[in-house]
């Protein structure tokens, strides 16, 4: 098998030196073993922070050990009552192209369900993200302001369809016109605003947000969220979900305080972890599942093809590279 391990912390922007390939024969399968073939791996801005060690909700990586997070992968051979060869399963797996699993924590999918891939994106971690946070936290209501940033992302583009479904006014924002004309064509956003090309985002907020923001969706934090927070309505909800403008950081970042504005506004802001709701994935699942089959929810994904390409898909969530989910392909079903 080929893994990918960490082999040296990121300062910053990560690049190819943080990682090593390497190349060696996995053992033979022991009693309980599965042995699976790695179809798809995802790339997920929150394995920024696992790859430094400062203390956060998931333990970091350990150095010259292989990357883990969300794969997509073919039972090839087992030795375990409750998985048999053939069948494919989500898990949170190791970057290697082939892996020996003990069963546990692996869900099997069922592959007429949807395209194997959909269930590290819309249906699966990313879109429960935008699920949960934008209905359980921002509660959405008719007629209200919707304002999500990272909107052209795996979360974005999940919670701007899902405030438009709940008859919302949605406005995105994201990082090239490209993604501003799909957000708004393909999507049905009322508005989008590329940050990177506008010189006063508070303004251009303002003009696309003629009633204020009830609701901020925030993937990505730093400036981009002190320009929405001036706009907040009363009774407004922040759901805090990402800050991944803040992930390559190098020292403490400092803004606007937020606190003044909170409480004049009586404003609620949290944050939150996806997990936080599992007792409610099964619901959340039924509902997107049933939107998707009915066509109320677009989905777009960006594949990378190759697992060699995994550390540059990686740096590409950094780059803004992706309309959609980001994922790698590494094997054929
Ligand atoms: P995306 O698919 O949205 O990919 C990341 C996007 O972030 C890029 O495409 C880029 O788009 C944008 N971006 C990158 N750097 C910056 C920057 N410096 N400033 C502004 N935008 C930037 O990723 P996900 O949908 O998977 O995740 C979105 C956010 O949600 C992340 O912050 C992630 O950590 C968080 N998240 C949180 C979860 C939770 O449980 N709380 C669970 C899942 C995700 P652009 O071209 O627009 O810049």
């Amino acid at each position: 098998t080929k893994s990918i391990l960490l082999k040296s912390r990121p300062k910053g922007m990560p690049t190819e030196e943080n990682f090593e390939f390497k190349e060696e024969e996995l053992p033979e399968l022991q009693e309980g073993q599965l042995l699976l073939k790695t179809l798809y791996a995802s790339v997920d801005p929150y394995m920024r922070g696992r790859m430094s060690d400062a203390k956060s909700y998931v333990a970091p990586y350990n150095l010259n050990e292989p990357i883990a997070g969300g794969v997509v992968a073919e039972v090839v051979e087992s030795r375990n009552d409750r998985y048999k060869a053939g069948v494919i399963v989500l898990g949170n797996l190791p970057w290697q192209t082939y892996s020996i699993s003990n069963g546990k924590g692996l869900n099997q999918l069922d592959p007429d369900l949807a395209p194997l891939s959909y269930h590290l994106g819309i249906l699966g971690m990313p879109g429960l993200t935008a699920y949960c946070g934008l209905l359980y936290i921002g509660e959405p209501k008719e007629g209200e302001t919707v304002v999500v940033s990272g909107a052209a992302g795996a979360v974005g583009t999940v919670v701007g369809q899902i405030a438009r479904l709940k008859g919302c006014r949605v406005v995105g924002i994201a990082g090239s016109d490209d993604k501003t004309a799909y957000l708004k064509k393909d999507l049905g956003f009322d508005e989008a605003i590329n940050y990177k090309t506008t010189d006063n985002m508070p303004q251009a907020l303002a003009a696309a947000c003629p009633d204020g923001v009830d609701i901020y969706f925030d993937n990505v934090g730093g400036e981009i969220s002190d320009a929405v927070y001036g706009l907040l309505n009363k009774f407004a909800r922040i759901a805090v979900c990402g800050q991944i403008a803040l992930y390559n950081a190098t020292s403490v970042p400092t803004g606007p305080r937020v606190e003044p504005i909170l409480l004049k506004k009586s404003a609620l802001m949290k944050g939150f972890i996806v997990g936080d709701y599992a007792a409610r994935f099964p619901e959340a699942a039924t509902e997107m599942v049933g939107w998707l089959k009915a066509g109320k929810l677009q989905y777009e994904e960006h594949i990378v093809e190759g697992f060699d390409q995994l550390p540059q898909a990686f740096f590409g969530l950094f780059r803004g590279e992706n309309t959609g989910k980001l994922l790698v392909k590494v094997a054929d079903f």
